[in-house]
């Protein structure tokens, strides 16, 4: 069964692919393989404040393009000293206009340290959050949702992963997600949690 990974974040295409590659009969499609290409309209699909509905809002619109079976991830980092931001801005938190890729999630680290300033490392705790919609498989959305705690560093360490990876400290493993290797990462993360939650669904529903 096919089913289109919604996003143009080529790190969670990877991310993703790695985490359902265990799931047989699922050939995942991504939006560069189908040849979709980027339209202006998509700057404007998580005007939300919930993760569930950036999500849903995310998949509805590659569904409705498509017609495919189509899966959207909506994720973030939540900082309780910041009351839970930057959230659902994750993506745009920094002060900052026209940067994207790299030097984006760079503005967006910087930033974040600078809020957090001199707090001592234990009061500096967050999570990461992630929501999959899929639209199209039945008649109803299927929603699964994963969650990662961690703690935020005041320098980097590491050079995996993406975006905030190389400040999110993992008390257990006592490494940043940028450290840990792709396997482990996907073992931990709020992304893994999320979908091989509805890997589990899929599966109860003979999907
Ligand atoms: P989205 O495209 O709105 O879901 O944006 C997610 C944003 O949250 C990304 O641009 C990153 O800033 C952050 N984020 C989500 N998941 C991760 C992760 O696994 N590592 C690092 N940053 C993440």
């Amino acid at each position: 069964m096919e089913l289109l990974l919604a996003t143009r974040s080529i790190h969670k295409v990877r991310e993703i692919r790695e985490i359902l590659s265990a799931t047989s009969g699922l050939k995942v499609l991504d939006l560069d393989e189908i040849g979709l290409k980027w339209h202006d309209e998509e700057e404007a699909l998580e005007p939300f404040h919930t993760f569930e509905e950036n999500a849903h809002s995310k998949a509805e619109y590659f569904h409705a393009k498509t017609g495919l079976p189509t899966v959207a991830d909506d994720s973030g980092l939540e900082v309780d000293a910041l009351g839970g931001a930057p959230g659902v801005r994750s993506k745009r938190f920094a002060p900052v206009e026209g940067l994207s890729g790299d030097i984006l999630d760079q503005a967006n680290n910087d930033y974040l340290v600078e809020q957090l300033g001199s707090l001592e490392l234990e009061k500096r705790t967050a999570q990461y959050v992630c929501v999959a919609v899929v639209l199209g498989l039945t008649d109803q959305m299927i929603v699964a949702r994963g969650q990662a705690k961690g703690l935020i560093l005041a320098e980097p360490c590491g050079n995996g992963g993406f975006g905030y990876d190389p400040y999110f400290f993992e008390p257990n493993l006592e490494m940043t997600f940028a450290e840990l290797h792709p396997d482990q990462k996907n073992k931990l993360s709020h992304r893994g949690k999320a979908f091989r939650t509805l890997e589990g669904i899929l599966a109860e529903m003979e999907i």
